[in-house]
């Protein structure tokens, strides 16, 4: 075997969907240099690219089934573990004129398994009328699928692009998992106050935790057994801290903190109520897609207002705090201090969701059945997650402007019910799969 430092791309799949037609479109094109060819092994064909810049070694896997006859299954997945061990990332190759196959499917469940990189192709999409078929894909649950045609070869700089940016990209080191927590709030809400009763309290066990990305304005601990860092603590924490102005907050250092962080605690003056410059934060926040607790602070000051009333009002006054917690909270007496700390985790956790492609076909298939979307005949092609922290998803429809504002709501909260999304902003796209086709140049 070829022993080299550059990432290696194994083309996998089952028979005949196009592995070798697609090695060959991608040795033999002309933008792609190729710095050796095919040392070929006994059952692999090895090609060193270099595309964009970047250099790579493309395995073909074809040439493996095609030395030897019988059980082709067993052939293909043991095909398919000798690539997930030696390779770094996966071209997975379907069929666009087969459609989806069982074999796919397994072969899919394989592969979403393992931590390599894969990029899901439909090959065969040679024309338009393959191209809404090659949308189906989408469930198999491997991201959005590059469709490509090895006879035309279109499609193919499209994947090899991607790939050249993904590859820039170093391998993440291996890290202790923390939640990095963003506590903001205008000038005197409490912010020192809160952060001191957090480390105050026996339960949290401040902590150096190594590996991890911080800052030394951070500050680490672990409470039960989870790992947090507070982002740029610095300014609240100590004495000589500068009082801000009162714009600051909504200035350059916060908003870094939040950006920075995977979930802010937001904290609001209970006896002064919710003024426009909370707002603005949050709508940052939310903006931004992080995590979200509301902290209504100096309860103990508001004592004879009832909690429910009070968090009616500010959602009254504000309606995106809808969809996030609020607590009631002193920091002076440490009421629900502890509380708060409790919600982040799960919070941290529901923003990372990655929803599983049966979950994404119940919820499509949901969708199509209900009254807001079958009277007005809207049809969701397909449904896939886009990303996670924040969850988007991508709806795709025939027509986008079949969707009114009240139908992109209703959609919206059957999301949010559907993975009790409280605490999380989430991202719905719409797009029309016709769209797909500057895939196909
Ligand atoms: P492998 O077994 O996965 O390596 O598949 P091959 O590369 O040997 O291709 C299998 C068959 O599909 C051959 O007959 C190819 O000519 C055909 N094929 C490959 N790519 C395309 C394509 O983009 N469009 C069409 N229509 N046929 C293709
Ligand atoms: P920061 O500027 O947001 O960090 O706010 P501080 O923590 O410095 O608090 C501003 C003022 O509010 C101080 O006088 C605190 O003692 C007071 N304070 C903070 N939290 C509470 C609380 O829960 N109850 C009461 N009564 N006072 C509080």
């Amino acid at each position: 075997m070829k022993k080299n430092a550059y990432p290696k791309i194994a083309i996998v799949g089952r028979p005949n969907v196009g592995k070798s037609s697609i090695f060959n479109r991608i040795v033999g094109s002309r933008k792609a240099i190729v710095e050796s060819a095919s040392g070929t092994t006994r059952d692999r064909l090895y090609a060193d690219i270099k595309w964009k810049g970047k250099l790579f070694t493309i395995v073909d896997t074809g040439g493996f089934e095609a030395a030897k006859e019988g059980d082709i299954a067993r052939l293909v997945l043991g095909q398919l573990n000798a690539a997930i061990k030696e390779a770094d990332i996966m071209f997975f190759v379907t069929d666009a004129v087969a459609g989806i196959m069982p074999q796919d499917i397994e072969l899919a469940s394989r592969l979403r398994k393992t931590s390599k990189r894969i990029y899901l192709v439909v090959n065969k999409v040679d024309g338009k009328s393959q191209l809404i078929k090659a949308m189906e894909f989408f469930e198999l649950g491997l991201g959005e699928p590059y469709s490509v045609s090895a006879t035309n070869g279109t499609g193919l700089e499209n994947l090899l692009d991607d790939l050249a940016h993904d590859i820039e990209k170093p391998a993440a080191a291996e890290e202790i998992e923390a939640v990095k927590v963003a506590i903001v709030g205008r000038p005197n809400v409490g912010k020192s106050s809160f952060l001191n009763s957090v480390l105050q309290e026996e339960r949290v066990i401040v902590h150096s935790i190594a590996g991890t990305t911080r800052d030394s304005v951070d500050t680490d601990f672990i409470y039960k057994d989870k790992h947090y860092i507070l982002i740029d603590t610095a300014g609240i924490r100590h004495d000589t801290k500068i009082k801000e102005s009162a714009d600051f907050y909504s200035g350059v250092r916060s908003k870094e903190a939040i950006r920075r962080a995977d979930a802010a605690i937001m904290l609001i003056d209970g006896f002064e109520g919710l003024k426009e410059d909370d707002s603005r934060i949050i709508s940052f926040i939310i903006k931004e897609g992080k995590a979200l607790v509301i902290v209504v602070n100096k309860w103990d000051l508001t004592e004879s207002s009832a909690a429910a009333q009070y968090g009616d009002m500010l959602v009254k006054k504000a309606n995106m705090l809808k969809n996030y917690p609020i607590v009631f909270v002193s920091s002076k007496t440490g009421r629900n201090v502890n509380s708060t700390l409790a919600l982040i985790w799960p919070l941290y956790e529901k923003s990372k969701i990655v929803a599983g492609p049966e979950k994404l076909a119940e919820i499509r298939k949901n969708l199509n059945n209900l009254n807001e979307l079958a009277t007005k005949r809207i049809k969701i092609l397909f449904l896939i997650q886009k990303s996670a922290q924040p969850p988007a998803f991508v709806v795709g429809l025939r027509d986008v402007k079949a969707l009114n504002d009240n139908t992109r709501r209703y959609i919206e909260n059957f999301f949010r019910q559907e993975f009790d999304f409280t605490g999380i902003p989430i991202r719905i796209e719409y797009s029309e799969p016709e769209k797909q086709e500057s895939n196909v140049k």
